[in-house]
């Protein structure tokens, strides 16, 4: 079958074999991808992963492991890419996400989803819902980790907020925490960058316009090492930092201000898929603005280059 694998550089090939499907699991056919920032971090060694890459996707079922699963085939799915081992205190009260012995589809232990086939456990999936365009459900698994921060600061006295990096995901987490009524300023670096923002009725700002000590709550979303330090310069004191980037750079960071004003660092990954969906279904989001092309996995190298030009933000794949 045909892949997008990674073993030191990114390689298409023709002939990766099928998924041999472990108790539990489904054999997917992938309908739609995307790729997102960790995939070109994954590419320059973010990780160490090698394998299949991939992690957004909406594919059908078309085998299952257990004939309990029948209920499956067919079905128009996605999936949430944590596979937690099931049995450690984390997975029981808490959920596969921090599992220490986890593989992560795409990134982690685990071949992904740029792939004509690929496979999750039954219990990963969610039934997209016909409402829902696979051009709409693929971008479940990024807007459930926007939904995230949602529920990371449901509890803490923020009334403004800035998200730093107008990108793919930038634009999803500004967009569902206006949703949820807060004040939301999306900063970019360039005026370019911010056009689609304000397309999308966001409020923007050039982040070097940006005063020290502006805002209650800071969501870095740039993917760069530079991020931080934005963020940490702009947060009040005794304000919120949302850590959203995972990049391979290791930069010397600043923590001073951390200590002397309090800064509330949290780190936020995975989000709730089934709230995505429901939100998807709802079709609240300009979702086909952020799509900037679309390949056959056989011109995957291609799509990935488009996808690492600055300014670009979500490219597709499909068989
Ligand atoms: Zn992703
Ligand atoms: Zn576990």
């Amino acid at each position: 079958m045909q892949a997008l694998t990674l073993s030191e550089t990114l390689a298409y090939k023709t002939d990766s074999a099928l998924p041999v499907l472990a108790d539990g699991e489904a054999l997917i056919k992938l309908r739609l991808a995307g790729i997102c920032a960790t995939d070109l971090e994954l590419v320059k060694g973010y990780a160490g992963f090698s394998g299949i890459i991939g992690h957004e996707f909406v594919g059908n079922v078309v085998a299952v492991a257990d004939d309990k699963h029948q209920n499956w085939l067919n079905q128009r799915v996605v999936g949430s890419i944590n596979i937690g081992c099931t049995v450690c205190d984390t997975c029981r009260n808490d959920g596969p996400e921090h599992c220490l012995k986890r593989a992560v589809l795409g990134i982690r232990g685990k071949n992904g989803a740029f792939a004509d086939y690929f496979s999750l456990p039954v219990r990963n999936l969610y039934a997209v819902p016909d409402a829902v365009a696979d051009q709409e459900a693929v971008f479940t698994e990024p807007l459930a980790a926007a939904l995230r921060i949602v529920h990371q600061i449901k509890n803490l006295p923020i009334a403004n907020i800035a998200v730093v990096g107008p990108g793919r995901l930038g634009m999803l987490i500004a967009k569902v925490l206006s949703l949820a009524g807060y004040t939301v300023t999306v900063l970019g670096r360039s005026p370019a960058s911010l056009a689609l923002p304000r397309q999308w009725q966001l409020d923007t700002g050039l982040s070097t316009d940006i005063a020290d000590n502006s805002f209650d709550c800071v969501v870095d979303a740039c993917g760069q090492a530079s991020g931080f330090s934005l963020a940490l310069r702009i947060v009040k004191p005794r304000g919120s930092l949302l850590l959203k980037s995972t990049f391979a750079a290791n930069e010397v960071l600043d923590l001073s201000k951390v200590v002397i004003h309090e800064i509330n660092i949290v780190g936020s990954r995975c989000g709730p898929f089934d709230e995505a969906l429901a939100l998807l279904a709802q079709h609240s989001l300009p979702l086909a603005s952020l799509i900037d092309g679309h390949y056959p996995l056989k011109d995957g190298l291609a799509a990935f280059e488009h996808a690492a030009k600055t300014g670009v933000r979500k490219i597709l794949l499909s068989p």
